[in-house]
């Protein structure tokens, strides 16, 4: 059975669908989407920048490093381009697995399977705290070969996992069991601004009314990356990273994610 989905409150698949402009939502996720947009103007250019990072980390994996296997874990309601469309756009035959937790994604899925024939996706309910359900599950063991390299891809999630030791554990046990030449495709919220008292009040609200979790600082996301060897521009605010056009340009001090993609030696 599909698990249910609450609209009573507002979720964060949801209000981050209606910063992108989607039509997924509830009238509480916009309110909420709206009242923090009042405390921190400039948050839909931000996830805007968020996904458009997204696409160029995918475009550079699939074109320029050979990958073929994309993992991507806090996927979101679709929105079109979806991942699995800019790496099939580059190589039709990349094979992607999605994940999310929130059932609302479970129930806009089918988007996400529309596969090239040549390629496949497959979708997966699922927690990114239980790392071992996610690489043990039939999904990633039919849909992945982890002789090969993958791309863990865990874009705008980290912050919703409000403990440090946590989250770093997270990332290096789903990173363990995939191959040298794997790659980590992050995003990550940050508090890193001139304006700390206005982004902490917008944190606070969202925390409150949305969903627990942490902004981190560019050192602390740094962490994610031990062990792996960040490609250039290494961890730099979103917009920064290989730019290509596509996406907002916003400036730094108000740029509050923080990406970076790095490969497994
Ligand atoms: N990666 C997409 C969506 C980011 S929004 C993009 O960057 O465009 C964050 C997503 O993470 C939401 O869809 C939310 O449902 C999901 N999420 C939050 N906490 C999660 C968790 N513990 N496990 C899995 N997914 C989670």
């Amino acid at each position: 059975m599909n698990p249910e989905i609450d609209t009573s409150k507002p979720h964060s698949a949801r209000v981050y669908d209606y910063w992108l402009g989607g039509k997924n939502n509830y009238e509480v996720d916009a309110e909420t989407g709206r009242r923090f947009e009042q405390m921190w103007p400039g948050v839909r250019e931000l996830v805007a920048a968020n996904r458009a990072f997204m696409h160029r980390a995918t475009r550079h994996l699939a074109r320029e490093a050979g990958i073929r296997q994309f993992l991507d874990i806090g996927t979101g309601i679709p929105t079109e381009p979806n991942l699995h469309q800019v790496a099939q756009a580059e190589a039709p035959d990349c094979r992607v697995v999605y994940a999310d937790n929130d059932p609302i994604v479970l129930q806009y899925a089918q988007a996400l399977l529309r596969s090239t024939p040549e390629g496949r996706t497959a979708y997966l309910h699922a927690d990114v705290t239980a790392p071992e359900a996610i690489l043990s599950s039939m999904e990633v063991r039919e849909t992945l070969d982890l002789d090969r390299p993958v791309a863990l891809s865990l874009v705008a999630l980290l912050h919703f996992v409000a403990d440090d030791e946590t989250a770093y554990e997270i990332v290096a046990r789903l990173m363990e069991p995939l191959p040298s030449g794997s790659y980590l495709v992050l995003s990550h919220g940050t508090a890193d601004t001139a304006e700390p008292e206005k982004s902490e009040r917008a944190a606070d609200f969202y925390r409150s009314n949305v969903s627990d979790g942490q902004a981190r600082s560019h050192e602390t996301v740094l962490h994610f990356f031990d062990g792996l060897e960040l490609i250039e521009p290494g961890l730099v605010p979103a917009p920064r990273w290989r730019p290509d056009g596509e996406g907002p340009q916003i400036p730094d001090h108000r740029a509050l994610i923080h990406a970076g993609v790095a490969r497994k030696p």
